[in-house]
């Protein structure tokens, strides 16, 4: 590809980079906007996911909703124990079965946006359903961006010679953002020290061989070591496993490499006989290396032309199983601050402050959460724990009801009360 998408339009031109769930969420949010001419770029060869299973919390369900992609997740494609979806894990001692942690949703929750566990594909699909598909190009990779003219229009490089020209682009290409590379070239991601080591088995050998619980549990060891196992539907039940990793060695990578089931298995020996008999079912496992970044403390660019959505906003690699839910929250921000814009007759400029505003103190307040999960370390340290007592500790302390906040978060409404706030109501 040697062209060039460079015809001035009548309409805001807007680049959405990257076809994740912030990706597509942009997509679906930018299409309602009748001024908006936009055009998404992925770099994969199609739309798809990285990963199994994720979790579609209160947030997110909120925000499928009001997207129009709920419609398209049935029933039929999440697990339900006793005919009930609902999807609140327990934390148990991985050592000895103790039940220390049960979370509970709040009483306020409406049935239709009970937490859930779903497989990745069923979210991806109902997104792209309600996306003009046509304005999507996949197998480009974005490679450069410049400014031009007075500085207000972007110039975006791709592989293969392909350019764009836009009034504005959307970084919506997740944890290891090239354009957040753009926007903040210091930023840095640096491993954190822990590996996650991922597989699916069959539900069926799971009820003909193992008993463990069908529902979703949480199983702690010491050093902050757990694995997560969650049937996905009546078929599949997936495991994630998180361990420290100190073994060295350069060759680190977030995306999934296959490893050797028994070395993954071997490092939770000291773990009770239902998931003993879990782990002889596993015939391959995924290890992902564990990547963060530091707080970005805008998601805009100065010349406010630019915006991060997603995980390129806030690179926080997995924290608190939400991230999707947090991407979807940003598409629909921004799309209604552009309305608002638009219908004040303000430059986007203001929108994509307005942006900011609205979502930089959200991302500032889950850093802390994570902050404070750091001093349990630190107290735990302190006062010497170890073993059981170490396990139930961290598990009170790190794995609690209020460290949820974030799910039961109304973007829509933060949105209101910031629009309100600048007309001074
Ligand atoms: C182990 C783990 C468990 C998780 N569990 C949950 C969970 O239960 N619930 C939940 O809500 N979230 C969960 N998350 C977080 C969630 O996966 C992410 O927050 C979410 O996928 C972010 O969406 P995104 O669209 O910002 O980024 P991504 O999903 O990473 O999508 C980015 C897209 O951009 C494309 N791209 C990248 N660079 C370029 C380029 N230069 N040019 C063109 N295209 C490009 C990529 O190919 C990709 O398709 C988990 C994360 C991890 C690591």
């Amino acid at each position: 590809m040697t062209s060039t998408n460079s015809v001035p339009s009548a309409k805001f031109e807007v680049a959405i980079i990257g076809g994740g769930p912030a990706g597509l969420a942009a997509a679906i949010e930018l299409g309602k906007l009748d001024f908006i001419d936009w055009r998404l770029y992925e770099k994969k060869p199609a739309i798809s996911e990285i990963g199994n299973g994720i979790t579609l919390q209160r947030n997110t369900w909120r925000m499928l909703e009001f997207m129009g992609a709920a419609q398209h997740i049935s029933s039929d494609d999440y697990f339900k124990q006793n005919d009930v979806a609902r999807y609140y894990p327990q934390h148990r001692n991985g050592r000895t079965g103790e039940l220390i942690n049960e979370r509970q949703p709040r009483s306020d929750t409406p049935l239709n946006r009970h937490s859930c566990r779903t497989h990745r594909a069923k979210l991806q699909q109902a997104l792209l359903k309600e996306v003009d598909q046509s304005r999507i190009r996949v197998g480009i990779k974005l490679t450069e961006i410049s400014r031009f003219g007075s500085g207000d229009r972007l110039r975006l490089h791709f592989d293969g010679g392909f350019t764009d020209e836009v009034d504005m682009l959307v970084g919506a290409d997740g944890i290891r953002s090239t354009v957040r590379q753009f926007v903040f070239p210091e930023h840095c991601m640096s491993f954190t020290g822990f590996t996650f080591y991922r597989t699916v088995v069959r539900m069926e050998d799971v009820r003909n061989k193992s008993d463990i619980p069908l529902a979703g549990q949480f199983w702690h060891g010491t050093d902050a070591k757990w694995i997560f196992t969650t049937p996905l539907d009546e078929n599949d039940l997936e495991i994630t496993a998180r361990v420290k990793d100190q073994s060295g060695g350069d060759e680190r990578a977030s995306w999934g490499r296959n490893t050797s089931v028994e070395a993954f298995t071997q490092l939770y020996a000291d773990f009770k006989p239902p998931l003993q008999q879990l782990l002889k079912l596993v015939t391959y496992a995924q290890k992902f290396d564990v990547f963060a970044g530091s707080r970005l403390e805008t998601a805009i660019d100065g010349s406010k032309s630019i915006a991060l959505v997603g995980d390129a906003s806030h690179p926080l690699s997995g924290a608190f199983g939400a991230g999707a839910g947090f991407a979807l929250e940003d598409a629909y921000v921004l799309a209604d601050g552009l309305r608002w814009a638009h219908t004040e007759g303000r430059p986007f400029a203001d929108e994509l402050e307005l942006f900011d505003r609205v979502r930089s103190p959200h991302y500032k307040a889950l850093y802390e959460t994570i902050d404070d999960n750091a001093l349990v370390e630190e107290e735990l340290k302190a006062r010497g724990l170890q073993g059981d007592d170490e396990i139930r500790h961290r598990v009170k302390n790190v794995w609690n009801v209020e460290k949820t906040w974030m799910f039961y978060h109304e973007a829509d409404r933060a949105m209101r009360d910031a629009i309100d706030e600048l007309r001074g109501k």
